[in-house]
């Protein structure tokens, strides 16, 4: 039993819950840091496999902290979570992409989708399809040129589908980010709305190193095949694991082998490629 308690503390010390007077400290500047617009995004650009063309964003909100710099979402995400700040925060990452997307579409730039991460919190608000409608009819923005970025658990979720089938409806792309990683069920796969599944990091890591996760990949490639849906590999770093989501036709890439986030202005310089 003490043996326990220690591994009990050990966990959660290491959660924020605990290290309260950090996360009550930054939720506070959180708070600020939206009023006093401390937030920005880097775009990481979605390359086709099989041509190498640009065939999407991910939008990835970045905070400039005024004495720490520039912190990481990792540290501030789950305390927006748990504060319930992320849905304010999650619609100013909404309003900054459509408004740089409507500034690339006016300087005669070619229209390219950007992807948008939600949280759970977001997505459970009541009436939220109707509010994402309302932000983007706010900047005459076409829902189809945003994609919108769900996780398992919050897909899977019986009450959630009508949401997803709303949104689909309006014209938003529905991707499953981290695919694989969570509570996973093929048969809710079927049913879902989504029209992509991004593999993560976690398998994509383990190409050339690790036969089980290549044989995953492998798997959720013929199956997404089978399925209609569109895979994206994100975290991709090397040459061998870009082969090998080649050979196995995977659709699109997504990492640093060819592009890490960016500021928009970088953006700017591809799309006039
Ligand atoms: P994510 O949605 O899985 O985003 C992918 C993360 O992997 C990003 O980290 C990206 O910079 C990183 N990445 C991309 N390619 C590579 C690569 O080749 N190698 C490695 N090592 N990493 C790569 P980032 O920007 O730090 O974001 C971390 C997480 O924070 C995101 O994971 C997402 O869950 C969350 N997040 C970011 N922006 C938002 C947002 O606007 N709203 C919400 N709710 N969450 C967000
Ligand atoms: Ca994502
Ligand atoms: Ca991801
Ligand atoms: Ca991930």
């Amino acid at each position: 039993a003490k043996q326990e308690g220690k591994n009990q503390y050990r966990f959660f010390d290491t959660s924020l819950s605990t290290n309260t007077e950090e996360a009550m400290e930054l939720a506070g500047q959180l708070r600020r840091a939206l009023e006093k617009d401390e937030f920005f995004i880097h775009y990481q650009p979605q390359i086709e496999a099989r041509t190498g063309k640009l065939t999407g964003l991910e939008a990835l909100i970045r905070w400039q902290h005024p004495v720490r710099g520039l912190v990481p979402p990792g540290t501030f995400i789950p305390i927006a979570e748990e504060t319930g700040l992320i849905v304010p925060i999650g619609e100013k990452v909404l309003h900054l992409v459509c408004a740089q997307s409507k500034i690339w579409q006016r300087a005669g730039l070619p229209p390219v989708r950007i992807a948008v991460n939600l949280s759970a919190r977001q997505f459970a608000q009541k009436n939220f399809a109707a509010r994402l409608g309302e932000i983007l009819e706010e900047h005459e923005m076409e829902p189809r040129y945003i994609e919108l970025e769900i996780t398992e658990n919050m897909a899977m979720k019986d009450d959630m589908q009508p949401v997803l089938q709303q949104l689909r409806d309006q014209g938003f792309t529905l991707s499953i980010d981290d695919f694989g990683t969570q509570y996973s069920s093929l048969n809710y796969l079927k049913k879902l709305p989504v029209q992509k599944i991004k593999i993560d990091r976690s398998f994509v890591t383990g190409i050339s190193r690790d036969r089980k996760d290549e044989a995953i990949i492998a798997a959720m490639l013929h199956i997404a095949d089978r399925l209609n849906l569109t895979v994206i590999a994100e975290g991709v770093e090397t040459q061998e694991q870009l082969d090998f989501l080649k050979d196995n036709n995977c659709h699109s890439i997504q990492g640093y082998i060819f592009y890490k986030p960016q500021p928009a202005e970088e953006i700017e310089d591809l799309l006039k490629e």
